[in-house]
């Protein structure tokens, strides 16, 4: 057994291993969990990391073959390396769980190596790989055990041609045929990678649109960008089956001539971890989404035990994790930690890129709130079409009456980097005026940021 540490965390992803190292700069001595030999949770190892080494790589080859010769680039005879693409990408992942490694290191905390189960409050027991047992004693603990891939019934997993997230990340060969189940994130990213490769994919999705939660009049532009890349969408799609034929799979839909394909990835969503964490040992119970039910201070029902992240209400997002497990840690030591979870960027990293934060217009009429909308296109903005990047445009919603930027939503090339001064400006309270009378540097994407806040008041310039 060990010497008891102020805290020990159970999983080494975004919100667990950030959570350690934010309560030992705090002070306090940590202990993390983790069954996976690298850390980095599924964000890092087969999430979010690998995905866009691939996203980068495959769209490199993709301008590699219609736009570099616009440039004036020549290219004869391009050619696809599957397999020093797929190495490039491994050797980022390791690069990058190396460094967590590191930062475990410096910042003095105690890992463990083993699946981590919850025996009393404050007592966690580590099954290691090799059969071994060890026991790891701490005044609290921080369930941060993250999400896997939810099933669907009739779709038989195989790890192999029938698979998920993972298995797309790693295909030895470029499928001829894949369908892709569910048009969110993990669905158009890891389609588009494979497109861009030669692949003939389908995206078969349930709902009458693409990206639920993403601005209505954005998705469908992107829908229709995507569909210009390649990808075909079948929206209206129940699938209620996919098996294995030999080398080929059979994937039905409610209603629908089924699909033969020689690839499958179902991307329907992600369920919370919490099976074998020993949950019932200390009589925690999950909600019926299999989430951890927590309070305002991140608190489960048993005192001592706390749980952040994907394993908690909220979206499933690396940095929402990460965010949570910082405040529940400052909350414990210092008194004070809180999330602005009005405040939580959203991302698809397609190509171009697609970004939200704050209120959708949906969101806001059904609320019944009064907004004006300033919207400017890339393709007016000078380093865009430096770039050659000019598709898309940033929409801004801002409060009728008070001007309060209250969403921003973007598609349109570095949508995800540029997100991050519309979060800065939701978080301060800032008006459209205020982004519009802000100097952005010029030439640069950001423009069109200033432009859309110009359009709120009708006054953009290059319009
Ligand atoms: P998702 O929930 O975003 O999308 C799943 C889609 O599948 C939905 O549109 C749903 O209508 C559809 N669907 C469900 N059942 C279906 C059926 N039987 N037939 C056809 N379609 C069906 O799920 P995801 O893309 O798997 O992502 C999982 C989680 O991971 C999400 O919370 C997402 O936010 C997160 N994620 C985020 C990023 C990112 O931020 N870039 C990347 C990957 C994953």
């Amino acid at each position: 057994m060990s010497a008891p540490y102020d805290l020990v965390v159970i999983g080494a992803g975004p919100g667990g291993y950030i959570g350690a190292i934010r309560a030992a700069q705090l002070g306090w001595k940590v202990a993390i969990v983790e069954k996976e030999p690298q850390l980095g949770g599924t964000c890092l190892r087969v999430g979010c990391i690998p995905s866009k080494a691939l996203l980068e790589s495959s769209e490199l080859f993709a301008e590699a073959g219609h736009s570099f010769a616009q440039h004036g680039i020549r290219i004869e005879g391009r050619q696809l390396d599957l397999e020093t693409m797929l190495a490039r990408k491994v050797k980022t992942v390791d690069g990058l769980a190396e460094g967590v490694g590191q930062l475990m290191k410096k910042n003095g905390i105690d890992r463990f190596t083993g699946r981590g189960e919850l025996l009393a409050p404050g007592r966690v027991r580590v099954h290691g790989y090799d059969g071994s047992a060890e026991e790891v004693v701490a005044e609290r603990v921080i369930l941060a055990t993250g999400s896997r891939v939810a099933e669907l019934k009739g779709v038989e997993l195989d790890g192999d041609r029938i698979g998920t997230s993972t298995e797309a990340l790693a295909y030895p060969e470029v499928p001829d045929h894949l369908v892709v189940i569910g048009a969110g994130a993990i669905g158009l990213e890891l389609g588009s990678v494979w497109a861009r490769l030669g692949s003939q994919v389908t995206v078969l999705e349930y709902l009458d649109r693409i990206l639920l939660g993403f601005d209505d009049a954005l998705a469908k532009d992107a829908q229709r960008l995507f569909a210009k890349q390649g990808l075909t969408f079948r929206l209206g799609s129940r699938v209620v089956g996919a098996s294995r034929q030999g080398d080929r799979c059979l994937v039905e839909c409610d209603g629908q001539e089924p699909i033969r394909c020689d690839r499958v990835l179902l991307a329907v969503g992600r369920r919370p971890n919490t099976e074998g964490l020993g949950l019932e040992s200390v009589g925690l119970t999950t909600d019926e989404r299999g989430r951890i039910p927590i309070d305002e201070s991140f608190q489960t029902s048993v005192p001592g035990i706390f749980a952040i992240g994907d394993v908690v209400r909220g979206p499933m997002l690396a940095h929402k994790a990460e965010e949570e497990g910082i405040a529940c840690v400052e909350r414990l030591i210092t008194g004070y930690g809180h999330v602005d979870y009005d405040t939580i960027p959203n991302i698809v990293y397609t190509m171009p890129e697609i970004a939200s934060v704050g209120r959708t217009e949906a969101e806001l009429k059904e609320a019944g709130r009064k907004y004006r909308v300033g919207q400017f296109p890339f393709a007016a903005n000078g380093r865009a079409r430096a770039l050659g990047h000019t598709v898309g445009k940033v929409r801004i919603l801002a409060d009728a009456e008070t001007d309060r930027v209250l969403g921003v939503h973007i598609l349109g090339p570095r949508a995800g980097d540029l997100i991050a001064e519309a979060t800065a400006a939701i978080a301060f309270g800032a008006s459209s005026e205020d982004i519009a009378r802000t100097c952005h540097a010029h030439p640069t994407l950001a423009e069109v940021i200033k432009e859309a806040a110009l359009a709120v008041d009708g006054r953009a310039l290059h319009s």
